[in-house]
This record gives C-alpha cells, sequence and structure tokens, in this order.
C-alpha cells in the first residue's frame, strides 16, 4: 500500500471553491492519502480533535492549513486559527503555503516569530498586527509572549494546530507552559515515539488517531547509505571527494554542534565549494537570508544543525548527508540512537514521491553502532559505500 496518492479527488472534499482555486495553481490535481483521510474529519462538525502521523513529504502541511482555512470566519476580524512549529524556518514555510493555498480568499495573517532587529515601538505596531491577524503561524516563545503582553486575544479561537506535534510537546515545552485553547486541537507529526505518544492523547482529548507501524516510517524512495571514515578530520576530505566527484543538485549536510557547522563551511568554502550553514547562533536576519537563498539556488550545500531537521520542504534536495549520526543523552549519561532525528533529517529528501539519497559519515565505534540500531529499528538496509568504488550504485 503505497502512502502517497489518494483515489479522491478534491472536489470531493467539501473545500471552499476559493480555496480549490488556491491549490490548483499550486499544481495540487490530487490529494495524497493523508489529505484525503484527514480533511473530511477535520473540516466535519462538530469539530474533533485530531492526532495524524504520516511520512515525510506526504502533505501533512496541507491537511492542516486547509482546515485552518476551511475554520475561519473571513467577517471576524480577530484571532481564530493559530499554528505552532518548532523552529522559524518551518514557520516561515508554513506562512508561505498559507498565502498560496488561501491566495482566492480575503484571510489575514500574521508571523509570531521573533525579530531581533525590532526595538519596543516596532514591538507595538507588530502586537497590533496580532489583534486583527486571523490566522497566526509562529514559534511557542514568540507566541507566549504575545499572550503574556495581551497582544493574542484568544477569545475567538477556534483551532489550534502543532506542527511536528512529538517535538513540540516533548522539546518544545508546550506540555507544562501550555498554552490555554482548548478549542479543536490538531497534532500532526511523522513520528511519536513514546511516552509522548500518550502524553498527546492527554493533550488531545478523544482524537481522531491515524497512526503508522515503525517499519512503515521510513520513505522508500530515500536510499541509505554509510561510508567509513578514519577520524573526524577523514571525514571532511571524505566530504571534499564526494562534493568533487558527485554531481548534486541542492544537499543538506547535518552536524549535531553549531562550531562544526562553521568548521565544515570553512574547509568546504576554503577548497571552492559554495557553501552556506544555518544554525541557532546566526541572528534572525542572517537564518532568513541563509534560508531564502537556498531555497532560490543560490548556493546547492547547506550546513545545518538540528533546527532544521524537521519539516523543511525544499524539493531539489536529493541528498542528505549526516556528517554526525543522531545521538542523544539517555538517563544514565550513556549515548542512544535519536531515531527521531534520524528519519526526520533524512526526510528532507525524497519528498512527496520523489527519489533521494542518504548517507551517513562514521568514524567511531559509538556512530558505527548507533547507526546500526537505527537501521535495525527501521527495518531497512543503511549499505556501505566506498569512495573509491565509484559512485554508479547511488
Ligand atoms: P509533510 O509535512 O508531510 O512532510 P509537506 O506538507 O511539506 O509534507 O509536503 C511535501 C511536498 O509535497 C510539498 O512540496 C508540498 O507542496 C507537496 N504537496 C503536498 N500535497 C500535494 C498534493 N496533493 N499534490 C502535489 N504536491 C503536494
Ligand atoms: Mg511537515
Amino acid at each position: 500500500d503505497e502512502p502517497l496518492l489518494s483515489v479522491t479527488k478534491f472536489e470531493e472534499l467539501n473545500l471552499d471553491p476559493n480555496l480549490l482555486k488556491g491549490i490548483y495553481e499550486m499544481g495540487f490535481t490530487t490529494p495524497s492519502k493523508i489529505q484525503a483521510k484527514a480533511l473530511p474529519l477535520l473540516i466535519k462538525s462538530p469539530p474533533q480533535n485530531m492526532i495524524g502521523q504520516s511520512q515525510s513529504g506526504t502533505g501533512k502541511t496541507a491537511a492542516f492549513v486547509l482546515t485552518m482555512l476551511s475554520r475561519i470566519d473571513f467577517n471576524l476580524k480577530a484571532p481564530q486559527a493559530l499554528c505552532l512549529a518548532p523552529s522559524r524556518e518551518l514557520a516561515r514555510q508554513i506562512m508561505a503555503e498559507v498565502k498560496k493555498m488561501a491566495k482566492y480568499t480575503s484571510v489575514t495573517t500574521a508571523e509570531a516569530i521573533r525579530d531581533s532587529n525590532a526595538n519596543s515601538r516596532m514591538e507595538k505596531n507588530r502586537g497590533d498586527a496580532f489583534k486583527e491577524a486571523q490566522l497566526i503561524v509562529g514559534t511557542p516563545g514568540t507566541v507566549y509572549d504575545l499572550i503574556k503582553r495581551r497582544y493574542l486575544d484568544q477569545r475567538h479561537m477556534k483551532i489550534f494546530v502543532l506542527d511536528e506535534a512529538d517535538n513540540m510537546l516533548d522539546q518544545q515545552g508546550l506540555g507544562d507552559q501550555s498554552i490555554k485553547i482548548k478549542k479543536h486541537i490538531v497534532l500532526f507529526s511523522a513520528t511519536y515515539k513514546e511516552p509522548v505518544r500518550a502524553f498527546a492523547g492527554r493533550f488531545a482529548p478523544n482524537a481522531n488517531e491515524f497512526s503508522l507501524k515503525v517499519e512503515e516510517l521510513s520513505v522508500k524512495g530515500i536510499k541509505q547509505f554509510y561510508m567509513d571514515c578514519k577520524d573526524e578530520e577523514h571525514k571532511l576530505t571524505v566530504l571534499n571527494e564526494l562534493y568533487s566527484l558527485m554531481t548534486i543538485g541542492q544537499s543538506i549536510i547535518f552536524v549535531e554542534k553549531r562550531i562544526s557547522a562553521d568548521k565544515i563551511a570553512k574547509c568546504m568554502t576554503d577548497i571552492g565549494h559554495k557553501v552556506i550553514n544555518l544554525h541557532g547562533g546566526l541572528s534572525t536576519t542572517e537564518r532568513d537570508e541563509v534560508m531564502d537563498g537556498f531555497r532560490k539556488g543560490n548556493a546547492k550545500v547547506l550546513i545545518a544543525t538540528n533546527v532544521l531537521a524537521r519539516g523543511i520542504d525544499v524539493l531539489q534536495v536529493n541528498l542528505v548527508i549526516n556528517f554526525d549520526i543522531p545521538i542523544k543523552r539517555n538517563m544514565k549519561g550513556g549515548n542512544e540512537p535519536d531515531y527521531e532525528t534520524y528519519l526526520h533529517r533524512i526526510g528532507r529528501t525524497g519528498r512527496f514521491g520523489r527519489e533521494g539519497v542518504a548517507i551517513n559519515l562514521v568514524s567511531d565505534e559509538t556512530s558505527w553502532k548507533i547507526l546500526k540500531e537505527i537501521a535495525h529499528f527501521y527495518e531497512r538496509e543503511i549499505e556501505k559505500i566506498d569512495i573509491n568504488d565509484g559512485w554508479d550504485n547511488v
């Protein structure tokens, strides 16, 4: 059973004709399975909470964006739909999708993301924009801040969406600080590890739940490989050779630490590769410039920390490199595989049925052990490739 296209048509989903016009103009012809399954349940009344899960790149965004737009009363100039995402890059991407889908509606929107250059007067003006915005997409910190300053009126709120819901509930403090919107709660993610899944069930009570088995999670179109490297330095050599040998569309290199991102960027730039680099140490303006530049194709290689592991959709990305294998600390202070992050990272390629390649660089016992556990967990083979064997098999 393929996860992608549904036999249903968009016309059968009871969407506003103006929304249909928007999605057709985006080039969507047929709903994906998750869209066809979730939309009818989401837009019927009375609203029912949802905990939705489908593989990366299968169109979850349109499912919740069309739902938010269907719920909004366009004549009422007050916040009615709120969507939170774990990074500013993802929030901006979702807003860009909203604007395309809502092109033929009169919806008013606002982005609730940090602006590190804003002074207090600008903040006040920005605050005012949120009073009239019907649909808001943002990151948790900024949204808490807006609520605290009473810039965000919650009285007319109808729907509350968490994209990358497991991460939002687990890492982004949504669990305890809790924005008190007890309306229609919609959660979407490709992964829900325990015990976050159980918590999601309490956060969105009596929800419609769609879940996948672990082995269904990794996208078939993504081929996974690993390369043996002698040590950290050798990883850099291998990386440079790789980029000299392969003709690649666009690619993302993931690292665990900011400092490695800077180091790799310098090393690759020194030998003439054009790379850009994005992590939480940059200013918001820099982050936006890097991301917009990458989307325009100004640079082929983007080096990033886990801030970009989730949700980012750049269709031209056909290669993801894990310069470091995603590892997390367990309670006993040891290392264990970060299964979710691995899947989300490689899911930046192979979007909506496209093909992609993921290459893991392995230089020490720990990463090797961790990678084996990841392959075992997802029941997928991660094949060895050797730089001297040529690249015919990739
Ligand atoms: P997910 O959130 O499930 O990982 P996205 O919502 O980011 O996936 O969608 C992945 C890509 O597929 C995006 O580029 C999106 O525009 C495209 N897409 C989504 N739905 C459709 C559709 N019905 N037809 C064609 N393309 C689609
Ligand atoms: Mg997504």
